[in-house]
């Protein structure tokens, strides 16, 4: 696949340096930003958030077709959040041994009892692939996993753009630098989230950003944010600490916090175990999925996120209950699916264990967890599946195709490292955002995407676990 950089130029070290640090400086003027490791909470220390030097290269045809099936995903989570049945077959083996699905699970149990289904559902999930090469050399778009909660980069993914616009304008290249695309999900975000506000329909009432500690990440939310209070929504970030020590519903089931009433809150915390530091974390977030505040994500949607939920929709039959006179979209939908096998116990599961013991390498062993860095590969599938496969411990995990993309060489750039030209495997993300009122969606739609490229030496991780990099896609 033709990339935007020619080999020759990647190997002139003179013209790398001088454009990296142009790379450098642009992102930093555009606010492509992050704040220091170091000290996440200290506003006066910044860096630019880490990205490649050059856009990489996507299949036009293939980037259209991972726009073109978000909405139906989007339509399919909304439709499991809200298929009790489902979720409790579904998960019914994972909660038996993953405490943490568990705990959200019985969450979910609990707001069933009392019986009070959200009448305002608000997604923002990011569905995302790698291309996949077939024997033939043909790639295919293979979803890796979707994320409903916390799906973050919407908002430096609008600003990167211009960085790759402008280095392949320097580095003379002016017709490729055309073939960047516009990107805008920050804009996407905040229009669903100032949709379901509206819907609340209280001028006065807040959205809430559910925020960890750590504010390293903050500029990505802060974009979201910003957008908002330009429509005059005031926003607040708050803790899980914060909602469980000033946060109370009222006889209405309003959610107050600091006597201020909430609208909307919108997660980007709550999607690891470590994220609950305490109880209280756990009875803020109960009290929240009480509340008659949109929650983004409730949490049906939260579970309809795990792997758990993904392995099983890839069984025969399984997307058609969910899209019963619409076979073109189950076929859309399918075709993004890579091979995905249980673990539950009993011969399928058996089965699973067998095929993963004989070719380890072809697989990725996956807990039911977030956030990068977690995932099981190679020989160490073997020491893990040979201890586990008698126990119904082996059932916190779901075993996947490892998708092959191809490697293509790129430069990383990331704070206090020499740039130097890197084998890179590259992951598209895109995002898709809906809001539904009492049975009847209002808004359903795809609003950008998010290209992450990493050294291909990594097998897992993310650009907040700081393996991956963001990047732009450049359409051949
Ligand atoms: P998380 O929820 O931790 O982000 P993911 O399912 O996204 O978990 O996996 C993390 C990373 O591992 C991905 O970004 C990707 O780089 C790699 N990965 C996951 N699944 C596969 C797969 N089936 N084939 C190849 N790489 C994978
Ligand atoms: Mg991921």
């Amino acid at each position: 696949m033709a990339q935007p950089m020619p080999d020759e130029m990647l190997k002139n070290t003179k013209l790398i340096n001088e454009l990296a640090d142009v790379a450098k400086d642009t992102a930093l003027l555009q606010g492509v930003l992050m704040r220091i490791q170091e000290t996440p909470n200290l506003s006066e220390l910044v860096v630019y958030a880490p990205f490649t030097l050059f856009p990489t290269a996507v299949p036009k045809a293939i980037y259209h077709q991972a726009l073109a099936v978000q909405t139906h995903y989007n339509i399919l989570v909304d439709k499991i959040s809200q298929d009790v049945d489902f979720l409790q077959e579904t998960l019914a083996s994972t909660i038996a041994v993953d405490d943490f699905t568990a705990r959200l699970f019985r969450i979910h149990q609990q707001i069933l009892k009392e019986g009070r289904a959200p009448s305002i559902a608000l997604g923002i999930n990011r569905s995302d692939y790698m291309l996949d090469q077939r024997d033939n050399g043909s790639l295919s778009l293979k979803q890796i996993e979707i994320n409903t909660i916390a799906a973050s980069f919407g908002g430096l993914a609008s600003r990167t753009p211009y960085v790759h616009r402008h280095v392949l304008k320097v580095a003379g290249r002016l017709e490729d630098s055309k073939r960047i695309l516009d990107n805008n999900p920050a804009a996407g975000l905040s229009r669903a989230l100032a949709k379901a506000w509206e819907l609340y329909g209280s001028n006065s009432a807040i959205i809430i950003f559910l925020v960890e500690k750590s504010q390293v990440n903050i500029f990505d939310h802060r974009y979201v944010e910003n957008d908002l209070w330009k429509r005059n929504i005031p926003t607040k970030r708050m803790q899980f600490e914060d909602i469980y020590k000033m946060g109370c519903l009222d006889q209405d089931r309003r959610l107050f916090v600091n006597d201020q009433e909430v609208a909307v809150v919108y997660f980007r915390n709550g999607y690891m175990p470590q994220n609950y530091s305490s109880e209280q974390s756990w009875d803020a977030r109960l009290m929240m999925e009480r509340s008659l505040a949109v929650k983004c994500p409730d949490i049906g949607t939260h579970l309809a996120g795990t792997k758990k939920v993904q392995q099983v929709l890839a069984r025969p039959g399984v997307l058609e209950r969910f899209f019963p006179d619409q076979p073109q979209v189950v076929e859309q939908i399918r075709a993004t699916f890579t091979g995905l096998y249980a673990l539950d116990m009993g011969p399928e599961g058996d089965k699973t264990v067998e095929m993963a013991l004989a070719a380890p390498e072809r697989f990725v062993l996956k807990p039911q967890r977030e956030g990068g860095g977690n995932n099981i590969y190679g020989s160490e599938i073997s020491e893990v599946l040979q201890r586990l496969k008698d126990s119904p411990e082996r059932m916190a995990y779901i075993l996947m195709d490892k998708i092959q993309p191809i490697p293509v060489k790129n430069i990383l750039l990331r704070r206090g490292a020499t740039p130097k030209v890197t084998n890179c495997l590259s992951e598209l993300g895109v995002f898709g955002v809906y809001v539904r009122q009492s049975g009847h969606m209002v808004m359903n739609e795809c609003v950008g995407h998010l290209l992450r490229t990493k050294n291909s030496e990594h097998a897992d991780g993310g650009v907040s676990a700081g393996v991956a990099v963001l990047d732009n896609p450049f359409l051949v």
